[in-house]
């Protein structure tokens, strides 16, 4: 069953309308703020300059802020694979939830049940490939850190709404924190470019790669998110490149 939709319009969005083909990524957002009544008063007030196409509420209910074949300002300066700016080619779905620092909660089943329906009926519309469902964190590592790790990537990989591994947990925790040599992490931050994450432009900041290594445990490896690549990030990365 889709879920019910209930249209309350943002005027953050580019007038020039776009075709059905541009849609090809779908991206996750937490609002981060404390209350829905805050969040959408922010999406939708003209000043903020951001909107998103969908917000679920923690009761689960779908508001749509802008129609899919406008481009919401949600991703800002963000890049996948050979992509940047992925707000021409993308629809933006937040979720309520204060996130991270504001009292960090978990997606309410309620929510995750809304967005399932959702990602399924837009992934029909606009024959959207599952790997190109993405968090914002993802697309804007240095800036972003939403959905964050609370967000169930692998449940809905269950249902091919997102990528995930093949891989046993037992023999993956026993990975856990044995470092690796250098060889090795070049071959990790090979592996998260070959997934899709972009490899860093600042070329003098130390923590360039800590970043992108956190963006990736935030989205594959949520039990631990501490910015250092071991034994069973490097096996979950190669194993998503074969999956
Ligand atoms: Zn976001």
């Amino acid at each position: 069953m889709w879920p019910k939709i209930i249209p309350n319009y943002s005027p953050n969005f580019s007038i020039k309308k776009r075709t059905k083909k541009k849609v090809r990524f779908i991206i996750i957002h937490y609002t981060g703020m404390k209350n829905e009544l805050s969040a959408v008063n922010r999406l939708c007030s003209e000043k903020s300059k951001v909107s998103a196409h969908y917000f679920i509420k923690r009761d689960g209910i779908i508001l749509n802020l802008v129609p899919d074949l406008y481009e919401a300002w949600h991703a800002g300066k963000s890049g996948w694979k050979n992509i940047t700016s992925l707000n021409q080619f993308s629809i933006g779905i937040e979720i309520q939830n204060p996130g991270h620092g504001k009292n960090y909660k978990k997606f309410t089943s309620k929510q995750i049940i809304s967005l399932k329906g959702l990602l399924k009926s837009l992934i029909l519309k606009y024959k959207v490939n599952y790997r190109n469902i993405l968090g914002h964190s993802d697309i804007a590592p240095d800036r972003k850190k939403d959905p964050g790790e609370k967000f169930p990537w692998k449940e809905l990989a269950k249902f091919k709404l997102a990528l995930w591994y093949k891989l046993d947990k037992k023999k993956l925790t026993k990975n856990r924190l044995i470092g690796l040599n250098l060889i090795e992490q070049n071959i990790f931050l090979k592996n998260l470019n070959k997934i899709g994450y972009q490899k860093f432009k600042i070329k003098n900041s130390p923590n360039k790669n800590k970043y992108l290594i956190k963006a990736f445990q935030r989205r594959f490896r949520q039990s631990l998110v501490n910015g250092v690549s071991d034994k069973e990030c490097l096996m979950i990365s190669k194993n998503l490149i074969k999956s």
